[in-house]
C-alpha cells in the first residue's frame, strides 16, 4: 500500500470518500515520514506494548505503530473517518478502532480490558483544541501509562517543560512536572500537515514518574495554591494568596511563608515545585489546627 504521508494519496482518499476536514476537530494530517518515525522511535515501543492512539485520522501513525506494537487501540471521534480507517488498516490484525470522544470514554476500563497486566503507551498527533485536557486526564486519573509521546502546539510544549522564573512557567509546567519528566523530541514546522495549522508544533515525550515528583498530603490543595499564585501573576505571593478564593487570612499566610523561609514579596512564578509542596503541607497543618 502507498504511504499515507503522501499528499497525493491523502487527496485521493479525500475525494474517494468525500471526506471533509473539520477544523474544529483539529484535523491536520501528518505528511512527513521523517517526523512520523521520530514520534514512533521516541516512544520506544516493543512487541509487548499495547499502544493507545488518540485521533488516528486516516491511520498514518496507526500503521507505523501497529508494525512495532503488540496491539494498537485507536480512539477517533469522527465517524466519517471510520470507513477510511477500515480500508487503510485492513492489512493489520492488531488494531482496534474505537469511535468515541477520548474525553468522555472510560479510559481506565478500556486499559483494564486491553492491557490488564502492563502499563500502556500513549502516542498521538493531538487535536490542538483539547491538548491540555486530554493530557491532564491521563495524568490526573493516574492511569497505568508508561509514557506519552504527543505532538502538540509548540507554545504548550514550551510551557510544559518551563523552569521557574521564565516567561513560560506556570501552573501547567508544575502540573506536568509533578507527574512526569518532559523531554522535547523534535520541533515540527507547519508545512508537514494537510491542511496546514496556524501554529508550529513540537513532539514531546512525557515519561510518567513512578511516584509524583514531590509528596504532599493534599494534592488538591497543592494545585489550588499553585492556581491562586499564578492567578494574580503580577502580585506578590502574599497578596496573590490572600486575594484568592483559598480562604486563608493574611496573617496565617505570612506565618506559613515565614516558617518555610519563603519571602512574602516573591512572586508565584519564582517558586519551584518543592517550595509549593512545602506550602501545601504548611497550609494544611494550619487549616487543621
Ligand atoms: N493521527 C493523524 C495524523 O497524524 O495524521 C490525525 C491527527 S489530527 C491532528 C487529530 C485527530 O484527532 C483527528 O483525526 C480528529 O478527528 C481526532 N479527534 C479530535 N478530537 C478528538 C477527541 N476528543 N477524541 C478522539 N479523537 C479526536
Amino acid at each position: 500500500m502507498e504511504r499515507l504521508t503522501s499528499p497525493r494519496v491523502i487527496k485521493e482518499i479525500v475525494s474517494k470518500y468525500g471526506f471533509k476536514f473539520t477544523k474544529s476537530l483539529g484535523q491536520n494530517f501528518l505528511v512527513d515520514e521523517n517526523i512520523l518515525h521520530k514520534i514512533v522511535d521516541g516512544a520506544e515501543i516493543t512487541k509487548e506494548d499495547v499502544v493507545f492512539e488518540i485521533g488516528p485520522g486516516i491511520g498514518t501513525l496507526t500503521q507505523a505503530l501497529a508494525e512495532r506494537a503488540k496491539k494498537v487501540v485507536a480512539v477517533e471521534i469522527d465517524k466519517t473517518l471510520l470507513p477510511i480507517l477500515d480500508k487503510t488498516l485492513s492489512e493489520y490484525n492488531n488494531i482496534e478502532v474505537i469511535n468515541g470522544d477520548i474525553l468522555k470514554i472510560d479510559i481506565s476500563q478500556l486499559i483494564e480490558e486491553q492491557s490488564p497486566h502492563r502499563p500502556i503507551k500513549v502516542i498521538a498527533n493531538l487535536p490542538y483544541y483539547v491538548t491540555t485536557p486530554i493530557i491532564m486526564k491521563f495524568l490526573e486519573e493516574k492511569l497505568p501509562v508508561n509514557n506519552m509521546v504527543v505532538m502538540i502546539q509548540k507554545e504548550v510544549a514550551d510551557r510544559m517543560q518551563a523552569r521557574p522564573g521564565t516567561k513560560d512557567y506556570g501552573s501547567l509546567s508544575l502540573a506536568v512536572q509533578y507527574y512526569c519528566e518532559p523531554k522535547i523530541i523534535t520541533m515540527v514546522p507547519k508545512t508537514v500537515f494537510i491542511p496546514q495549522p496556524n501554529v508550529e508544533s513540537t513532539v514531546i515525550k512525557l515519561e510518567i514518574l513512578k511516584n509524583p515528583r514531590v509528596y504532599v498530603k493534599d494534592e488538591k490543595l497543592l494545585f489550588n495554591i499553585i492556581r491562586a499564585a499564578f492567578g494574580k501573576r503580577r502580585k506578590t505571593l502574599l497578596n496573590a494568596l490572600a486575594n484568592s478564593n483559598l480562604g486563608f487570612d493574611k496573617d496565617m499566610i505570612k506565618e506559613v511563608l515565614q516558617k518555610y523561609g519563603i519571602k512574602e514579596e516573591r512572586r508565584g512564578e519564582t517558586l519551584n515545585l518543592e517550595e509549593y509542596a512545602l506550602l501545601a503541607d504548611g497550609f494544611l497543618k494550619q487549616k487543621l489546627i
